[in-house]
């Protein structure tokens, strides 16, 4: 059954702390249970997908991970997604919400405080928003969060991810998967294109306007045009003025299943190891 399907709706908070009651946190963390965290932003995603998508993926990519820890003897416990970040290269377009990364450091390093108070000494966290910048500025969080609360954190991802948006393969606050999932494209394929909106298909159906896919072109962006893009704000609207970078139209929902849970095996597998490493 897919997410809005589903009695419960496509809630952010559906199966997070959020719909938990107090003393259910403190047995989670009686128990060790780690902490899963996605972070996303509020932004433009084109005609065809809403606002809300980097905040929608990484809370089903999340809900999957957790259930393959379980199956792995591994208790855990979601927090509610991290939704206000910085939106360097959608930041012209209506819709695109704008916070400074230091405003977004300090919020992370309560949050993570939080965690702290509550007895709960592993999380693990992942992105479901490209920006460069913010993902900079997420990781910023994390290690000072980490290290002023005394708690082991990680931000988790492909090694492709952390070595795009600048972050070393070494750094001790990230724990890279150990392959990735397969995105062939012969053209940039980074916003709102197949296979973001392939993965929103198969999980919210009821939120992509599936009805405008076929009528938006492709993009056929290659290297000059995403570092144009990758400017962000007027250059972005000016390159991209319909929002989304890929190919939207060529989206298929089975395709997005597929991606989805190699995407979740991925995951729970580096968080597996890294929870059965320090035991
Ligand atoms: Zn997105």
């Amino acid at each position: 059954m897919s997410a809005d399907e589903t009695p419960q709706g496509y809630s952010i908070f559906r199966d997070t702390m959020a719909d938990m009651t107090f003393p259910e946190i403190a047995r989670a963390a009686e128990r060790r249970a780690v902490v899963l965290w996605g972070l996303g932003v509020i932004e433009q995603h084109g005609p065809h997908l809403p606002l809300g998508t980097d905040v929608y993926m990484p809370s089903e990519l999340l809900r999957r991970v957790r259930r393959l820890l379980a199956e792995r003897g591994i208790d855990s416990v979601i927090m509610p997604p991290f939704y206000w970040g910085v939106n360097q290269v959608s930041g012209a377009f209506p819709g695109t919400f704008v916070v400074r990364p230091e405003i977004v450091i300090e919020l992370i390093v309560d949050l993570i405080k939080s965690l702290k108070k509550d007895s709960f000494a592993r999380l693990f966290c992942i992105s479901g928003h490209g920006d460069a910048l913010h993902n900079r500025t997420v990781h910023a969080g994390i290690a000072r969060g980490a290290d002023e609360a005394a708690i082991a954190a990680y931000f988790v991802g492909a090694p492709s991810f952390f070595a795009r948006v600048g972050i070393a393969a070494d750094d001790p606050h990230i724990l890279p998967t150990h392959s990735e999932v397969e995105r062939p494209s012969r053209y940039f394929d980074v916003h709102a294109g197949k296979f973001e909106t392939s993965s929103m298909w198969a999980a919210y159906p009821g939120l992509v306007r599936d009805e405008l896919l076929p009528a938006l072109r492709s993009t056929d962006f290659g290297v000059e045009d995403i570092s144009e893009w990758r400017k962000g704000g007027d250059h972005a609207r000016a390159k991209t003025p319909q929002g989304y970078l890929g190919d939207p139209a060529a989206s298929d929902r089975e395709f997005g299943e597929t991606m989805m849970a190699q995407h979740a095996e991925l995951v729970a597998a580096a968080i597996a190891a890294q929870v059965g490493a320090a035991r």
